[in-house]
């Protein structure tokens, strides 16, 4: 009696979510179907027709792991449960198996491992595309329980949009948790980074958060601020302030020129004007980058302390970056609720400097001499 042999492929070892799921395929000597043939370039829907074709013609077993198998044995093991699920599940039992990659398995058959086998063997081209149709069906499955985070769209591949509803949504039970970013976002899900625009302002930000967040990241990120001098002084408040209450301090760039540019047509506008809504987003935006970049689902700022900033334009700003990027924006008017009192009275505790104008020229040479903004020309900054 002729050897059965059976071919054997997986699909869904790489996504962070889902199972891994197995196929094996044996191909009658009776049945004409050369799947290398068919498969080559093939379109989704081809890909379902001939899906059909081989189940209907050959002795086929489809096996999974879970997420959490996954998790716990790693994914080499995994895939091996999966195999050997799959074989189980056949009506008929293979003599010897050709396996697509070059893992090593413990399994009860022999068998022989190719590389790119799917490109060479019929067997492992037609158990690829079962187990690729019967993984991608059930990701569109659960894209109906855990509609949010859009599986129909990506399958939990690693994608740009996965990435970004994860930061959003955090980790839902599906993911696979020792997988990276998964295992950052499960890390990071009660983070929040927190653009500080000056020591005083943080204080009081930093006293409320406490109660909502275990981890608080500050980012002072405040080109606008001039001269150096200065930026250096309110700089230093933030720095003794993240040291005293044990927080992690980021240093964004101090890219003044590039603030003057976004700025200058803008540079006649008064404060809570066009030039502060420039400024407002200018510094938000390298904000939530960083934050998607941390994998932090949460982004806020403490400009809103302040009673002279518009926290509506803020509140939009946040809002269209948050889309854009996945990450949260925690709106909140930080003035209220005595938010702005209670900056003044923690910064007079800690004895820490607290400036006179907001930050830029045009409000330095407002406060000091009552200018008018237009005096103030790019050209006269270094
Ligand atoms: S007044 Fe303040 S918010 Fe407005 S542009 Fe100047 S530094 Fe920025």
């Amino acid at each position: 009696m002729a050897k059965l042999i059976g071919g054997v492929d997986e699909a869904g070892r790489g996504p962070w979510a889902g199972p891994v799921v197995a196929a094996c395929v044996i191909i009658p000597d009776s049945v004409n179907l050369p799947i290398l043939k068919e498969s080559k370039s093939i379109s989704p829907q081809a890909r379902e027709k001939l899906y059909e074709k081989i189940k209907r013609k050959t002795i086929w077993g489809i096996g999974m792991a879970s997420n959490r198998e996954i998790d716990e044995a790693g994914i080499v093991k995994a895939t091996e449960m999966a195999i050997k699920r799959a074989i189980e599940n056949m009506p008929q039992k293979p003599d010897f198996l050709l396996i697509d990659g070059k893992d090593n398995f413990s399994l009860p058959i022999k068998y022989k491992t190719i590389v790119k086998g799917d490109e060479k063997v019929d067997a492992i081209a037609a158990a690829s595309i079962l187990a690729k149709v019967w993984r991608d069906r059930l990701m569109m499955l659960f894209s109906d329980m855990y509609q949010k985070y859009r599986f129909e769209k990506h399958k939990a591949y690693g994608t740009k949009l996965h990435r970004k509803m994860l930061i959003r949504f955090g980790v839902s039970p599906l993911h696979r948790l020792s997988f990276e970013p998964v295992s950052m976002v499960k890390r990071n899900e009660n983070s929040i980074l927190l653009h500080v625009c000056c020591g005083p302002c943080a204080t009081s930000v930093v006293e409320r958060l406490k109660n909502r967040f275990n981890n608080i990241t500050l980012f002072f990120y405040n080109p606008n601020i001039h001269p150096r001098k200065e930026y250096e002084r309110r700089l230093d408040e933030v720095r003794k302030l993240a040291e005293k209450w044990n927080l992690k301090l980021i240093e964004g760039k101090y890219d003044i020129r590039r603030w003057f540019k976004m700025t200058h047509i803008y540079r006649h506008e008064p404060e809570r004007g066009k030039r502060c809504t420039v400024c407002y987003a200018m510094r938000m935006f390298e904000t939530v980058k960083l934050a998607e970049e941390m994998h932090v689902p949460y982004f806020t700022t403490t400009l809103t302390v302040s009673p002279l900033k518009d926290e509506k334009c803020i509140f939009h700003i946040g809002e269209v970056l948050s889309g854009k990027f996945g990450v949260n924006f925690l709106e909140e008017d930080f003035k209220k609720r005595d938010g702005f009192k209670k900056s003044v009275e923690l910064s007079k505790k800690l004895n820490m400097y607290r400036q006179n104008y907001c930050g830029c020229i045009y409000s330095l040479m407002e406060r000091k001499h009552g200018y008018r903004r237009s005096t103030v020309e790019k050209g006269s900054i270094s």
